[in-house]
């Protein structure tokens, strides 16, 4: 029996490999970096390891926390778990500060809004009131922006709550983001204090799946090349036969799984007839940035709560990786598209310091700065590209598609990535 490729060793790919290994499916999982992880992954700079920009996953990320459970990661080991707690700062308006009560179910985001701090009590019976109003699922061509409005959220709800959770979770503008997305992320992330719990990487991000992933595809025989490209895919009579590498190397194989990111995977696809079509859809994603700013205060210096929201910018989150092991580490994230993007590192870095140096005056100046840009960090979730995104199945016998852009109906998350992944291995295994 051929082994099954499986191209792109991000955290779909390596969901996908993980699923088909563990049924006893011989793999082969051809990555074209040197290291897995892809988009989620661990990087070397100036001797010390970061990962290649702040990441935080939630309890609602149910397949991501069974397949960690599968390749035998304890969660204790790789996250600090907290449950859901949101200070955001605001010079303009006042700060806010929300923490997640223990009540069961949505009770539980219910008793967070009545014990609200910064907020008079009619603003939270307003407030209580105005989300209990976006339960009702918005219609798919409706963007964030456009909900709010019709659903009357008050204009500080909007401000300090929604349009940053947006940002955050869609990497996209409330402007322009789908509503339905947002929607989902809010239901899933809001249907009770197990789901809210925010989990951040305490072990360098390639410690938490990638390394572990690949150790458990070991033992089960599967192959893995890094540093390997694929350069073609090879269709015949409607079927793959295999595949050619950037060495000029070429492999046969009857089912392929490919795993890269959307605009891989399209130039990839658009050299065949049969899949042109999923490849033009998926030049139609617009991918949009994300800039983590690393600042070292030392390690005597630590914030209140291991993230807060900033508002005002540039920096719009601010995560103190103490609780992680890394004491005195900051990282500062700006999602999506903006003015810092045309700063050079320097400037950016001076920028994100003078911004904290306002919110917390007690910090002094960092040690050390590291600017990491992922320029296609993810695409942006708007209504358009909802009905662009494809399903893992292709018109190509045998040619199977994974990867964070597929139609999960999740944004572009570590989860909507594995869940792709697992849910094309399962069509795929079950396709015989
Ligand atoms: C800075 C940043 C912060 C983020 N923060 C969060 C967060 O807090 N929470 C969250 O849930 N998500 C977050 N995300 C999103 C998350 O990282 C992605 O959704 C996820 O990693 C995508 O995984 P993937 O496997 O679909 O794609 P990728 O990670 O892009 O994997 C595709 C792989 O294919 C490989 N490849 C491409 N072309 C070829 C080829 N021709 N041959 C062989 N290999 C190839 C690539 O090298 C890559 O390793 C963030 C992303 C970034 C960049």
């Amino acid at each position: 029996m051929k082994p099954v490729v499986i191209i792109g060793a991000g955290w779909a790919g390596l969901a996908a490999a993980v699923e088909l290994s563990a049924r006893g499916l011989p793999v082969t999982l051809i990555e074209a970096a040197p290291t897995a992880g892809g988009r989620a992954r661990s990087v070397r700079h100036d001797g010390r390891t970061f990962d290649n920009g702040q990441h935080l996953l939630l309890g609602a990320y149910r397949d991501t926390r069974a397949l960690l459970a599968r390749i035998g990661v304890r969660e204790a080991d790789v996250f600090a778990r907290t449950p859901l707690e949101l200070r955001m700062r605001d010079a303009a308006e006042g700060d806010l500060h929300l923490r997640a009560g223990s009540l069961p179910g949505r009770l539980h985001l219910a008793q967070a809004l009545l014990g609200a701090s910064g907020l008079t009590l009619r603003e939270r019976w307003r407030w209580l009131r105005a989300a209990h109003r976006l339960r009702r699922a918005p219609a798919p061509e409706l963007t964030v922006s456009a909900w709010l409005d019709a659903a009357g959220q008050p204009p500080r709800m909007r401000r300090q709550l929604w349009e940053p959770l947006c940002l955050a979770a869609l990497n996209t503008p409330a402007g322009i983001a789908s509503a339905a997305v947002f929607h989902r992320v809010l239901e899933d992330a809001f249907a009770g204090p197990e789901q809210s719990a925010l989990y951040l990487p305490s072990r360098a991000l390639g410690r938490v799946l990638p390394d572990p992933a690949a150790a458990f595809l070991r033992v089960h025989g599967a192959n893995t090349r890094y540093g390997t490209r694929v350069r073609h895919l090879s269709v015949r009579d409607g079927r793959i036969s295999g595949l050619e590498l950037r060495n000029g190397e070429t492999l046969e194989a009857d089912t392929v799984v490919l795993a890269c990111g959307p605009h891989d995977s399209a130039r990839l696809l658009a050299a065949h007839a049969e899949t042109s079509e999923i490849a033009e859809r998926l030049t139609g994603l617009e991918m949009l940035p994300i800039a983590t700013i690393y600042l070292d205060y030392g390690p005597e210096v630590y914030l209140e709560t291991a993230m807060q929201g900033l508002l005002g910018g540039p920096l719009q989150w601010i995560f103190d990786r103490g609780l992680g092991g890394e004491p005195g580490l900051f990282a500062g994230v700006i999602s999506g598209s903006g003015p810092h993007m045309a700063l050079d590192n320097e400037t950016l870095a001076a920028t994100a310091q003078h911004q904290l140096g306002q919110h917390f005056p007690s910090l002094g100046h960092a040690r050390s700065a590291w600017v990491v840009r992922e320029r296609r960090a993810t695409f942006a979730a708007t209504p358009v590209a909802e009905a662009l995104r494809p399903a893992s199945q292709t018109p190509v016998h045998g040619l199977w598609l994974a990867g964070d852009h597929l139609d999960t109906g999740l944004p572009a998350t570590l989860e909507g990535a594995v869940r792709s992944g697992l849910d094309c291995a399962q069509r795929l295994a079950a396709a015989g």
